[in-house]
């Protein structure tokens, strides 16, 4: 798993305007985190263990991008809020509205695939890559062979 590839499936779920963040994968996981956001840097960290479930490393990054998605679309009240030494909770309400569309999106993709970080590839390039990809497709064109 690259942090390329996880950037892709993440943009996946962004609009254009919220893409303006990076990842890394990190194989030191201080007190055993799975991931953290780092807003100053919009960067999305995650630490990877060679054990784990691709399934829950895709939540973990979803996770971490709700965190991001939090900070774009509330930047305005949380500066507020900062402002009068307030915060708003983490993990609160606006976090969990993101993270939820989040994660039934992915349900929605695990509908169609049952691979983890599901590729972009719309249903009708699906069909097509498949067609094109299965040797024994009733359109595969053999050329070259000679006859016996
Ligand atoms: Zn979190």
């Amino acid at each position: 798993m690259t942090a390329a590839l996880i950037k892709t499936f993440l943009d996946s779920f962004c609009e254009e305007n919220e893409r303006d963040f990076s990842v890394v994968l990190s194989k030191r996981s201080p007190r055993q985190l799975k991931g953290k956001y780092v807003i100053r840097k919009k960067l999305i960290v995650l630490y990877p263990k060679s054990s784990e479930n691709p399934f829950d490393l895709e939540q973990t990054a979803l996770h971490e991008l709700a965190h991001h998605l939090c900070w774009k679309r509330n930047e305005a009240q949380l500066l507020a809020l900062r402002h009068q030494g307030k915060r708003l909770p983490r993990h609160g309400r606006e976090f969990k509205d993101i993270y939820y569309d989040l994660l039934a999106a992915l349900d929605w993709r695990h509908e169609e695939t049952s691979e983890p970080f599901p590729s972009r590839q719309t249903p009708e390039e699906k069909l097509f890559f498949a067609i094109f990809r299965n040797s024994s497709s009733p359109c595969e064109t053999v050329i070259g062979r000679k006859a016996k």
